[in-house]
């Protein structure tokens, strides 16, 4: 039982004490996915409990896999059991079982974020409204957001509530639009992601049979990251567990970051009413990070009223304090951050996967990926534009999917003229219409084509039918494999792509060999019982962005959003792009709680630093089509100086320095600088910005000189401390009456003199 021996106190009465509900909130890096990995460790050997009964909840499946590996190391292959995966695909799995009760079949379809934009837009264009105003991304979060509440939209339609809002939003229609998405959805055999917590809640309400069965069937439920969940996902849950009572659940309010998407806090809160038996266990010791960056993070997070109060101390060494570099643009940005990775590599023999670079936005990765890819350094991208996002790949999966699910709308449009058969989109909307006036399924309009179109499109349409026909046969009889390959050449699509010999068109045809000999991996592997093509498209459909894992054994640098890094641990992490708007993000910030938010971004990119942590800010970049000037982020200004030291040896603007000394006077400005953004953030509203005066008008700035007294339409008035000439790049550094000192770059400033 040595496993148990390494645990703390506190950490072991997580392990032990499995019988009845117990929630721990503690802290990054104190080990509370630690605890839930042993607790099953702990549940399976020495409570002799079958892996069957025991179902734990995680954030990503990667995630999961590495839990279920560690269990493996403790109690063997007995751990395949488990089930184990975040809560779409553990319910996807249940909802498949189950379907028939809800009016699905079985091989229901998964739409994704496109597939569900792509119908809203169809909708809004049958319905003659004005895509500009119901956009489908707004509508979709409008969607999605009602059923994380679980808001149906006959209750959507009936409550004046929900109408009142819309008329408000100057969209009325948006009931119409749930209701005949819905509609659609289900038409096309097809659940959303929202569908798959709303839907397993509609079983579960409406089935007590059913629910009774997974009530037995899960005698221990496990739920990490539990401040992220919704109310759906919460609701779930709370009914499996209602029996037994032998729930855990862990997480951190502090890194709470999915508000945005109706992640939902209070679920803390009622966890406590639901279950007043509750034990509570405290986790204060982080054990992944070094002191310098833990009291950093710390200090941080402090700034957050709206916070549990946690004390997270460590053991570990003091280690180095966190760096900070200045960059002229994103593109020197991305170059600092490989030559660093560059250098350490070469000064401590680490290796590529030690290092993460983390970033707001996923648009961000381009430049540091240029740097990398020019420095020789492996690098692998999460998220972004994933492989299955890929036309190609798109293409063959809409082929696949719809193979499986003839009724499936979204996979009939994209590949009925693909590779071209003479059926246009007039044609392709009559059939759709069709299907949806008469009601009838969609394979049934196409299999009587002859009676809804004229002849020579009806006669490709019989065609496709045949074609599909005989694809159908192949996914009911063969494995994934065989029935992919099948499919990839006899659509014609593999031929089309090997026919375009440009560079694009064979990088798209390796791309779907790439994906057959993905869906042979899974054939291939032991832990796949089903290898159908329902299952190995379930399985893609439900991938999040830290999933993408292919090659695992090579060595690379880690490209994520902090979004998607979550749970994960680096020795060395790089949080770049640390300017004001870009992070906090402009466009989330509109109330204190959304800053709020943004800083326990902040805090979780902190945190997931075990030895070296690097903060980078460019002083100006492209967005949106544009080259921006950009200030360095008041999150910079929050960490308590004396955890940061300025390194300039990147920059060959200013004097070089001793990597281990702060620049005189470095830590007293901070300080000041710190106290007053305290003292402001308490006072005023975040983002109160000065409002430029009435004459403002940018001068020309081009002879600007020492002592000239200034205003900027955002930082309002100050005083020229100092003109830098460097190269074409005239900067001045003005001292602002309310914003402290600036570095502006003059091509870009927009000043008046005053
Ligand atoms: P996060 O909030 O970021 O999800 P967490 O609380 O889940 O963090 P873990 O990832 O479980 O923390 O643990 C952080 C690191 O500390 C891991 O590398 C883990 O192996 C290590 N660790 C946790 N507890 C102990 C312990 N008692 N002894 C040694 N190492 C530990
Ligand atoms: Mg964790």
């Amino acid at each position: 039982m040595d496993y148990l021996s390494t645990l703390n106190e506190p950490q072991y009465e997580g392990v032990v004490n499995t019988d009845g509900p117990s929630m721990i909130i503690a802290g990054a890096g104190s080990g509370k996915t630690r605890v839930l990995t042993f607790r099953i460790a702990y549940l399976i050997q020495e409570k002799k409990v079958d892996p069957f009964n025991i179902l734990a909840l995680t954030f990503t499946n990667k995630a999961a896999k590495e839990m279920r590996e560690r269990i493996e190391q403790v109690v063997g292959s007995n751990a395949r059991n488990l089930w184990m995966g975040t809560f779409h695909s553990v319910f996807a799995r249940i909802l498949r079982a189950e379907a028939e009760k809800l009016g699905y079949p079985s091989n229901f379809t998964i739409y994704d974020a496109d597939d569900s934009k792509s119908l809203i837009k169809t909708i809004v264009k049958e319905y003659g409204l004005d895509d500009k105003v119901y956009k489908p991304n707004v509508v979709l979060n409008r969607i999605s957001g009602a059923k994380n509440r679980l808001v149906s939209w006959q209750e959507y339609i009936n409550n004046p509530i929900y109408a009142g809002d819309d008329a408000a939003a100057q969209k009325p229609e948006m009931g119409r639009i749930y209701k005949t998405y819905c509609l659609r959805c289900f038409k096309a055999n097809a659940m959303d992601f929202d569908d798959l917590l709303f839907n397993t809640n509609v079983l579960f309400r409406d089935h007590i049979d059913v629910l009774n069965k997974y009530q037995q069937r899960f005698k221990y439920v496990m739920v990490d990251e539990f401040q992220d969940t919704n109310v759906s996902q919460y609701l779930i849950t709370k009914k499996l567990a209602s029996v037994t009572q032998n729930i855990a659940v862990v997480g951190d309010d502090a890194q709470s970051i999915y508000a945005f998407r109706g992640a939902n806090i209070e679920n803390i809160l009622n966890f406590e009413k639901d279950f007043p038996d509750l034990k509570v266990i405290k986790l204060e010791q982080n054990y992944r990070s070094s002191q310098n960056i833990v009291k950093a993070a710390n200090s941080v997070i402090a700034l957050n009223k709206g916070q549990l109060q946690k004390t997270v101390w460590t053991a570990n060494g003091e280690g180095n304090k966190i760096e900070l570099i200045k960059a002229i643009s994103d593109n020197e940005e991305g170059r600092f951050v490989a030559s660093a990775i560059f250098e350490k590599k070469a000064s401590d023999s680490s290796k590529n996967s030690d290092f993460a670079v983390l970033y707001r936005t996923n648009s961000q990765s381009r430049a540091i990926e240029e740097a990398l890819r020019k420095s020789g350094i492996n690098y692998k991208i999460f998220g972004g534009l994933s492989f299955y996002q890929r036309k190609e790949i798109k293409d063959l999966m809409a082929y696949l999917r719809y193979a499986m699910n003839p009724e499936d709308e979204q996979s009939f449009r994209r590949i009925i003229n693909l590779p071209k058969r003479g059926i246009g989109t007039t044609s392709v909307e009559k059939i759709v219409v069709a299907a949806f006036e008469h009601d009838i399924p969609l394979w049934e309009v196409l299999t009587n084509i002859n009676s809804f179109l004229p002849g020579r499109v009806a006669n490709a349409v019989n065609e496709f039918v045949t074609l599909i026909k005989n694809f159908k046969i192949s996914a009911d009889t063969k494995d994934a494999y065989e029935a992919a390959s099948h499919i990839a050449k006899n659509s014609g699509l593999l031929k089309e792509l090997y026919a375009d010999k440009t560079v694009e068109g064979l990088n798209r045809y390796e791309n779907v060999q790439e994906l057959l000999n993905a869906i042979k991996e899974f054939v291939d592997s032991p832990d796949v019982e089903d290898k159908g093509l329902g299952a190995f498209l379930q399985d893609v459909a439900l991938l999040t962005d830290t999933d993408n894992d292919k090659d695992e054994n090579q060595d690379y640098v880690s490209l994520m959003t902090i979004h998607s890094s979550k749970g994960l641990e680096f020795n060395n992490v790089f949080i770049v792009g640390l300017e004001e708007d870009l992070f906090p993000s402009q466009m989330m910030l509109s109330s204190r709680a959304d800053l709020e938010e943004e800083r326990r971004l902040f805090y979780v990119a902190i945190t997931r630093a075990k030895k070296n942590l690097y903060f980078s800010y460019a002083l100006s970049r492209y967005r949106f089509g544009r080259l921006m000037n950009c200030e360095p982020s008041r999150f910079i200004e929050e960490v308590d100086p004396s955890f940061i030291f300025v390194n300039t040896r990147y920059g060959s603007r200013e004097p070089k320095l001793g990597r281990s000394e702060n620049p005189p006077g470095f830590s007293s400005n901070y300080a000041k600088n710190l106290i007053a953004n305290r003292k402001q953030q308490t006072q005023k509203k975040p983002l109160q910005y000065h409002k430029p005066s009435a004459n403002f008008r940018p001068s020309d700035i081009s002879e600007l000189q020492e002592g000239q007294k200034v205003e900027h339409p955002k930082f309002g008035f100050g005083k020229v401390r100092k003109i830098d000439v460097n190269g074409a790049n005239k900067k001045a550094q003005v001292v602002f009456e309310d914003f402290g000192e600036k570095t502006l770059l003059l091509a870009f400033a927009k000043l008046r003199i005053v």
